[in-house]
């Protein structure tokens, strides 16, 4: 998806656009979203060059009329594990049924994961990302972690880095089935040869911080020694059970802890103390039959939250940010702008990104084009394919 780029001096206008989230407050209404009515966007090469009221933009060479429908910036998913073969549904089946989720489950995933050849890899890998992109998303992250040796947790982030610059090295997502009797000589291999072999592929470093996969301790051993090769940290923090993840992540100026399900006071404390946005992943509550996280708490406090989908076989298999989006209004406490906010520039603040989740001047031309008058209608209208138009970098890719 990298190299799709628009050809540059030519311009195009998208034009009567009803609702324009632009993300950018000194436009429009003056609120986080900086709503425009009745607005327009001029994109040249990759880029948006100009927005504002559709009566006062500029000429250019082409012309797209947006029917009276919403626009909004590209989903950007800050958190995704789609480098993976297999496929859960008995064990999902089974849960639904009344038994509970556990860390565990990851092992089965990596088994089927090494079995699988890179073909067949960035075959599951492209599926996922052609799903996503038809709902909207035009940035996101993806990790390793169902390898959990040197070559197939290096060979997964190959893979992921030929479809983006966002790539989580995530050997510590569960120890290895081969060091289950010495995590120590497990956290020592993501640390030293497994670091290796993987910092040239990625961006960032995570850790499972929970029961059954990484505590404490060993969660600050490993982010530290990713952060010593060059990555930068974010963390999976607090999702079944209280925890050290949080207050971790915010010491360690990590770009985001997510899931945060399970906070104490001193938790969104330090959230709203430090520059660690709060990524939520309600499709991993909804999957699981977990109590949701308290947006409404995080927000209240002034911590900068995102949404993302957490895509991955297990715990969490829904691509689709708008669903997260709705789940989120419904049963977390957003309210539909703050929810549209954290799953566009949320989540790059997440990635400490500025180039995209804004519809601007300066920012990436990536749009998605809903079949509504406005974005409210993604809470409003849940489960209804409303995604009518993606623009990647300029390029209308749907
Ligand atoms: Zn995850």
């Amino acid at each position: 998806m990298s190299s799709s780029t628009g050809t540059t001096g030519t311009t195009t206008v998208i034009g009567n656009i009803a609702t324009l989230v632009t993300n950018d407050p000194s436009l429009g209404d003056g609120s986080p979203l900086g709503v425009v009515r009745d607005a327009a966007v001029v994109i040249e090469g990759d880029r948006v060059v100009w927005t504002g009221e559709s009566s006062k933009a500029p000429a250019t060479d082409n012309r797209v009329d947006a029917g009276g429908r919403a626009v909004l910036p590209g989903f950007v998913d800050s958190h995704s594990h789609l480098v993976f073969a297999g496929d859960r549904t008995e064990e999902f089946n089974a849960r639904m049924s009344g038994r509970g989720y556990t860390a565990g489950g990851i092992r089965t995933t990596v088994a089927a994961t090494r079995a699988a050849t890179d073909e067949e890899l960035e075959a599951n890998l492209t599926r996922f990302l052609s799903e996503a992109l038809r709902q909207g998303t035009t940035t996101f992250e993806t990790k390793s972690g169902y390898g959990l040796t040197v070559a197939d947790e290096a060979r997964a982030l190959r893979i992921a880095a030929a479809h983006t610059d966002e790539v989580t090295y995530l050997g510590a997502h569960v120890v290895s089935p081969e060091h289950a009797d010495d995590p120590a000589a497990y956290v020592a291999l993501v640390t030293g040869e497994m670091l290796d072999a993987c910092a040239p592929h990625a961006r960032w470093i995570d850790v499972f911080c929970e029961k059954g996969a990484f505590d404490g301790d060993q969660a600050r051993a490993i982010l530290t020694a990713g952060r010593a090769k060059g990555l930068h940290p974010r963390i999976h923090a607090n999702q079944l059970s209280y925890g050290p993840g949080v207050q971790l992540a915010v010491e360690l100026d990590a770009a985001s802890a997510d899931h945060c399900t399970h906070l104490t006071d001193a938790d969104v404390d330090a959230l709203a103390s430090g520059d660690t946005v709060a990524t939520l992943l309600p499709g991993a509550e909804f999957s699981t039959r977990a109590e949701w996280p308290d947006a409404r708490r995080l927000l209240d406090a002034g911590v900068t939250v995102a949404l993302s989908t957490d895509c991955n076989p297990g715990s969490s298999f829904t691509s689709s940010v708008p669903f997260c989006v709705a789940l989120a209004v419904r049963d977390m406490g957003m309210t539909p702008d703050e929810a549209v906010w954290s799953a566009t520039a949320g989540g790059a603040a997440a990635l400490r990104r500025t180039d995209v989740g804004r519809v601007a001047p300066g920012a990436y031309a990536d749009l998605t084009l809903l079949d509504a008058p406005s974005h409210v209608h993604l809470a409003y209208r849940p489960g209804v394919p409303l995604v009518s138009g993606v623009w990647r970098r300029g390029v209308r890719v749907v």
